[in-house]
């Protein structure tokens, strides 16, 4: 399934293609309309073929991936004593599918409240971590503190941290490289601005935020890479499943050509940006969204567990 999905965007970001990452890049048309859209009808055909002939092994369909759904709630800096414990104690109490690994990143403040309250189902991230071993950094968290509190993952690439605090995408996969090397898992966020969107550079964007990651990173084995369009995050204005989909199927094909096939088959990528009860399921339909990361509706318990259990879109109905 990944080589037929990845094979797909490299057939249609080749040199005899049409650009059918709708617009985000300037087409470079040596196929009329029709041909590229029976090529392409021709190539969902095979996806869906080759999503049927993993069913028996998995009994889900709709990934390009192999790796596990991934659903994370970024709390941001929201919260206090009283409505963490209510949200907890939510979170507790949600019946929530079983196929899908679920991470909630809490204000550091009240990580040791959460992780001593959360059922253990649920995974612990930091939102951010220092870059390298703790000392003298007014204000910052180390990896070895996060590993302490009992937090698995750290949040890093936040668009809010490169866009608000001013990070750049070196410091970031330095972050990167020293939170693996200890140990920690890291949701590695990328996304585009607006103005970058609209100005046809949204794979640009990505690909060189992804290349600071790849540029540092030891391994890829505890990454999971977040897509997050900026002008989706907080706005209410959530990406399509289209046009979320075409991002994820150039950032799995980046990783094939850039680090290996394998990684860009079992690497989950995650879609966010105003995810909700209302959208999640549409979202996972598609074969490259392998989970979300969510920020303002994983603060209310029951939707952020609809979300998770939006894993069921991707199952082959009896
Ligand atoms: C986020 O902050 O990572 C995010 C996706 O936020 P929201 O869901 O509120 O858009």
């Amino acid at each position: 399934m990944a080589v037929a999905s990845t094979s797909l965007a490299s057939q249609l970001s080749g040199p005899k293609s049409v650009s059918s990452y709708s617009g985000l890049r300037r087409s470079c048309s040596k196929l009329d309309h029709t041909q590229s859209l029976s090529l392409f009808q021709h190539l969902h055909s095979q996806l869906r073929l080759s999503s049927s002939s993993r069913k028996a092994s998995r009994g889900v369909v709709a990934m390009a991936g192999t790796g596990k759904f991934f659903v994370g709630g970024n709390w941001k800096c929201n919260g206090t004593k009283d409505s963490i414990s209510k949200l907890v104690s939510d979170l507790n109490s949600a019946k929530l599918e079983a196929d899908v690994d679920v991470v909630v990143a809490p204000p550091f403040l009240y990580i040791d409240q959460v992780k001593n309250s959360l059922t253990d189902r649920i995974e612990i991230s930091g939102q951010n971590s220092w870059v390298g071993k703790g000392g003298a950094f007014t204000g910052e968290i180390s990896v070895e503190q996060l590993k302490d509190i009992g937090a698995t993952w750290v949040i890093l690439g936040h668009s809010e941290r490169r866009h608000v605090i001013g990070e750049d995408d070196q410091f970031i996969g330095k972050k990167a490289a020293y939170a693996l090397n200890e140990g920690l898992g890291v949701i590695a966020c990328i996304g585009e601005k607006l103005e970058e969107r609209e100005a046809g550079k949204t794979f640009d964007i990505c690909f060189q935020q992804l290349k600071a990651f790849a540029d540092a990173v030891p391994s890829w084995d505890n990454i999971v890479i977040a897509y997050e369009p900026v002008w989706a995050i907080g706005t209410g204005k959530v990406a399509s499943p289209e046009q979320a989909q075409e991002v994820h199927v150039a950032v799995r094909d980046w990783l094939k050509k850039n680090v290996s096939p394998e990684v860009a088959s079992k690497t989950r990528i995650i879609y966010g940006g105003s995810v909700n009860g209302g959208n999640s399921a549409e979202l996972a339909k598609k074969e490259d969204i392998d989970g979300f990361l969510v920020g303002g509706a994983s603060l209310k318990g029951p939707e952020f567990a609809t979300i998770i259990n939006s894993v069921t879109a991707k199952k082959v109905a009896a």
